[in-house]
């Protein structure tokens, strides 16, 4: 303190900006260690097919126990880790997590798509490809068995880079899905150019479209729209019955959501697949019958 005062007069000086600095950098110090004892968890939240309820998939999600400060979900540390470096490790650790929880299914004779969120700096990493054909092959897994999930925004950061380095991913047969579709800044160019697979619909159009007309119309158009490019389409955030029937109407192919589940852990998450039952569908003993 004494020292600031000795230099320039009018040096401002912030006491918040000095803290959060170094805020920031123990907070980095902590996710580092985070990494080295384990306290990092692949949590899995499963993907239904809205014809049949059959599970086909699951977005793994990652969750910080802290020694301390106890349960951490990802919106707490996920944009600072992408701020630094950080976030190319912990992609690095969901990307080897993930595979190895899906070649356990597969062992087991589960086959599901999983899928995996990256960030702008992980587009921006040239090794990824080959680091992750790694992973892939340590496992004996084809490159199909998972899904890589990129934002708009991720995208728009860098779209050169970023189209190179998806381009390379999707070479290798890896599926590439757009998350949270309407609430970046979106380009229809992007989605065109861009080799992607699955176009997933951001959850605040989808929580609320039974009572909501205008986000009923955002979703069904937007359905259409990935349809006629030739995507997959998934609904995020289905947390009723009611919306089900409509995302089936409107031919939504996929959709995840508290619904079915919550993310869980790897193991509970297994537990539920042996559990699950889709909910009776009206209108499907009717077809049946004909
Ligand atoms: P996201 O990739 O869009 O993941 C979906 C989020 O929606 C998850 O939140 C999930 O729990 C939540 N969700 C799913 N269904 C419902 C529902 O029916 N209702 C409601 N209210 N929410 C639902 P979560 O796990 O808190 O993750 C938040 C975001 O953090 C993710 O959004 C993703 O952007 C980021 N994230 C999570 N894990 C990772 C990771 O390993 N790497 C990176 N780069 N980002 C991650
Ligand atoms: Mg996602
Ligand atoms: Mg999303
Ligand atoms: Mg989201």
């Amino acid at each position: 303190y004494v020292a600031k005062r000795r230099g320039s007069g009018f040096t401002v000086y912030d006491p918040s900006i000095d803290k959060s600095s170094q805020e920031s950098l123990s907070l980095l110090s902590e996710l580092r260690r985070a990494l080295d004892r384990n306290e990092f968890l692949l949590y899995a939240q499963p993907k239904v097919e809205l014809a049949t309820g059959k599970v086909v998939g699951a977005e793994a999600l990652v969750r910080w126990v802290h020694p301390e400060k106890g349960f951490i979900g990802p919106d707490n540390f996920i944009p600072f880790a992408e701020t630094t470096g950080f976030i190319r490790m912990l992609t690095s650790w969901m990307l080897n997590r993930t595979a190895i929880l899906c070649a356990e299914l597969q062992k087991k004779g589960i086959t599901l798509k999983f899928s995996v969120n990256l960030s702008t700096r992980d587009l921006l990493d040239q090794d990824l490809p080959t680091h992750f054909a790694d992973i892939l092959t340590r496992n004996q897994l084809s490159p199909s068995s998972m899904c890589l999930e990129i934002t708009e925004s991720a995208i728009m950061d860098d779209p050169i880079r970023a189209q190179l380095t998806l381009e390379r991913l999707h070479g290798m047969g890896v599926e590439l899905a757009i998350d949270d579709f309407g609430t970046g800044y979106s380009s229809l160019a992007y989605l065109k150019r861009l080799p992607v697979d699955e176009l997933k619909i951001d959850k605040s159009f989808v929580m609320n479209m039974e009572h909501d007309a205008d986000d009923a119309k955002i979703v069904k158009s937007t359905i259409d729209l990935g349809h006629n490019l030739g995507l997959r389409v998934v609904a995020e955030g289905l947390e009723t019955l009611a919306v089900w029937h409509l995302l089936k109407q409107m031919g939504c192919d996929q959709a995840q959501g508290y619904y079915m589940s919550k993310p869980m852990p790897g193991d509970r998450f297994i537990e539920w697949l042996e559990q699950w039952k889709a909910p009776e569908m009206p209108g499907q003993s009717e077809n049946m019958a004909i």
